[in-house]
């Protein structure tokens, strides 16, 4: 396996990671994603694309440089998607979103958006799915255009279903079965202390 180092632009903070080949690639239009971005770029990070490509990592992080500035944070208290909420840590400099944990992920990866953050590992994996485009229209950005499958919402069952029979989506957001070299993202989370809420109200747009 070969590492990878995610670092914040301002390279007070990096993660290395045990396996730094990404596993899964999505486009994401929720308004969830396009808000913490938007948050980041706010307080000075890099300007967000309107459907951005997240990558999905293993969970496995061997070295971890600048604790001190790493905070994490979630968008608001309760959030009414049944799926729950993403815990994400930003540098406090930069404002780079340097991981993101969510419940689904079953701590065998975290997600990382390569634009916001330099990540050195193998970002070849090509895009499987555009997801949660319910909340994503024209007047957002243009139109997605590559021939993949698309999905609106992860609130439903059958529309869950089927993407998770999609083998690469099944084989990614599932529990570990490699032992760990390292720690995973939620365990740094941890070890940050209480996530901080930005109490920021549902679907807002910050810029
Ligand atoms: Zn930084
Ligand atoms: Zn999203």
């Amino acid at each position: 396996m070969i590492t990878a180092v995610i670092e914040c632009t301002c390279t007070k903070c990096s993660i290395t990671l045990a396996d730094g080949k990404a596993k899964l690639k999505f486009q994401c239009g929720c308004e969830d994603c396009r808000q913490a971005l938007q948050y980041g770029h706010s307080h000075g990070g890099i300007k967000p694309d309107p459907l951005p490509e997240l990558f999905y990592m293993a969970s496995d992080i061997i070295e971890v440089r600048g604790k001190e500035s790493m905070k994490a944070l979630q968008l608001r208290d309760e959030d009414p998607d049944i799926l729950g909420m993403s815990t994400r840590i930003y540098c406090t400099e930069c404002y780079s979103i340097i991981g993101v944990d969510h419940p689904i992920y079953e701590d065998n990866v975290f997600l990382n958006f390569p634009k916001h953050c330099r990540n050195t590992g193998d970002l070849s994996v090509p895009l499987t799915a555009y997801v949660n485009m319910i909340d994503y229209t024209e007047k957002i950005g243009p139109l997605p255009t590559e021939d993949v499958p698309l999905f609106t919402t992860g609130r439903f069952q059958q529309e869950l279903d089927r993407i998770f029979s999609i083998p690469v989506v099944a084989d990614t957001f599932k529990p570990r079965e490699l032992p760990l070299e390292g720690i995973t993202l939620s365990q740094l989370i941890q070890d940050l202390g209480p996530v901080t809420l930005l109490g920021l109200e549902k679907g807002k747009v910050l810029i």
